[in-house]
């Protein structure tokens, strides 16, 4: 590669982040550092009517949560700043003008009302809502139908007005995107879209254009809903005279719902129980909210490693990638041009994978936030540490260590006696009572020899170790799930294991 890389993403800051935002991002990233380029944070903020307080701070968080940090962002700055559109206005309407005086563009002075009665005017049931183009924009108030003198009397009556891109006459735009090969649109398919909006700020349209110019922006991944737009912007590339420095293009395919028809949204994922957004995500306007992959409990490492799999795989059958792989495995060609299939169960064994494979002490400090949500205490960090070496096999989702490592900090409050009960009788009840005086005279702390004295006990009683089994487990963690009952009652010592067995005795 020639160019230096620089990359961006460039969301609006109107909501949570969507996985889908989120894959772009790592899109992004990954083929930044796997050139050893720049990855910019970019704040599309020109549509006022969107903007949401709180919004760009998530953004920030996201991406720190990810591990994904920019290297130039509204947050640390750069040599191109600033980096939020609305603090950039004043430097989009002198290439509005530029491409007025060049003929690419024109002045519209067509009031909401005027819209509203073209569209009802042209109407009809092969094209229900018409667009300002160019078999129709010779009928309305702009700079191209009006005569220049009245165009003068408007612009200094300070008539508001919009400037609109002029796009040619059946025109064939092309490019070359790096997912989809070359693309072809005809440009009587495409309306004059709004490049800079009555209050004076830019549109998408013209800002993207001149940011990723301006930055020096070498390639653009962005999602496959922004194709349809691209011949706009590939034509803006060439009236402003800078179609030699125009990024690649890179249209990412959608993340499709589970059964693969239409696009994942943030409703399918309240309808089928799953995160749709990165984190939490609590609109200030609605209050309304959604849950999001970190508090869900994922690691940030296999949030990232179940992204890039939808999407993207190396050409082997290897799933499981740190984040420094990808960097090195990365490669923009393997990106599908399908779209993927979210699968929520996927999803959590990927998390699943990444827990059982985590450090215990990095384990540790993602756990304790759940453990002080859940009221357990602990007073130890060497056996938190144990706790979660021996419990991390089974946990999916962070919670799941309340219920598979509380226990170990403090009897069970709950204890499903009712699956004990059916069969209980005078004889388990004295195998139980004896077992805790075997139990404390022994004062051991080795699985091994606990199971011994268990074992040896059942026989006196004529009873099987197998029905006794699960009562036991029962009576020490209060369900049927954990590790194997006798490496519990040893890690919970004697006199702990002794007082929850008569304890549930006296519940039975
Ligand atoms: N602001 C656009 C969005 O919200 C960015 C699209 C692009 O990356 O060009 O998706």
């Amino acid at each position: 590669m020639n160019k230096r890389v620089r990359v961006r993403f460039a969301p609006s800051p109107t909501g949570g982040l969507h996985l889908g935002g989120v894959r772009t991002v790592l899109f992004n990233y990954l083929f930044a550092k796997k050139h050893g380029g720049d990855f910019i944070l970019r704040i599309e903020d020109t549509d006022q009517s969107r903007f949401v307080p709180g919004a760009e701070d998530y953004i920030v968080q996201t991406l720190n949560w990810c591990g994904m940090i920019p290297d130039e962002s509204p947050v640390v700055g750069g040599p191109f700043a600033p980096y939020r559109q609305s603090e950039r206005k004043e430097s989009y309407k002198q290439y509005a003008t530029t491409l007025i005086n060049a003929g690419h563009a024109y002045y519209a002075f067509d009031t909401p009302t005027e819209l509203e009665e073209m569209r009802n005017h042209f109407k009809t049931s092969e094209n229900p809502s018409p667009q300002y183009n160019h078999a129709i924009r010779a009928k309305m108030r702009n700079s191209l139908s009006l005569d220049a003198a009245e165009v003068a009397a408007l612009l200094s009556a300070n008539t508001p007005y919009v400037v609109r891109i002029k796009m040619p006459d059946h025109e064939e735009v092309t490019f070359t995107d790096m997912i989809r090969g070359e693309v072809s649109f005809n440009t009587s398919q495409v309306d004059d879209k709004v490049l800079l909006k009555a209050d004076g700020m830019p549109t998408y349209h013209l800002a993207v254009v001149v940011d990723d110019y301006l930055m020096k922006i070498s390639h653009a991944f962005r999602g496959e809903e922004w194709l349809p737009s691209a011949p706009v912007h590939v034509l803006l590339w060439k009236y402003l005279g800078w179609q030699n420095e125009m990024p690649e293009w890179a249209h990412l395919p959608l993340i499709l719902k589970p059964d693969g028809h239409g696009k994942l949204s943030k409703r399918d994922g309240d309808r089928l129980g799953f995160p749709v957004f990165a984190m939490d995500w609590t609109d200030p306007k609605t209050n309304e909210k959604a849950i999001g992959f970190k508090e869900r409990g994922f690691l940030p490492e296999a949030f990232v490693n179940l992204l890039v799999v939808l999407g993207w795989n190396d050409g082997t059958d290897q799933e499981i990638f740190s984040m420094a792989e990808l960097i090195e495995k990365f490669s923009i060609d393997r990106v599908h041009k399908g779209g993927a299939k979210f699968d929520y169960e996927k999803a959590k064994w990927f998390n699943a994978e990444w827990i059982k494979n985590a450090d215990n002490a990095y384990l540790a400090g993602l756990v304790q936030p759940y453990f002080d949500a859940a009221g357990i205490v602990v007073n130890d960090p060497a056996y938190l540490q144990k706790i979660i070496g021996i419990t991390k096999e089974r946990c999916i989702l962070l919670p799941d260590f309340i219920t598979q490592a509380g226990f170990y900090f403090s009897a069970p409050t709950q204890i499903d006696t009712a699956s004990i009960a059916p069969k209980w009788d005078e004889n388990k009840k004295n195998f139980f009572e004896a077992l805790c005086m075997a139990f404390e005279n022994s004062n051991s702390n080795d699985p091994l020899e606990l199971e011994n004295i268990f074992k040896a006990l059942t026989a006196t009683h004529g009873l099987k170790a197998g029905e006794l089994m699960l009562p036991m487990r029962i009576m020490l963690v209060g369900g049927k799930f954990g590790p194997g009952v006798f490496e519990i009652a040893a890690t919970i010592g004697i006199s702990d294991t002794v007082a929850r067995i008569k304890h549930a005795l006296t519940l039975l």
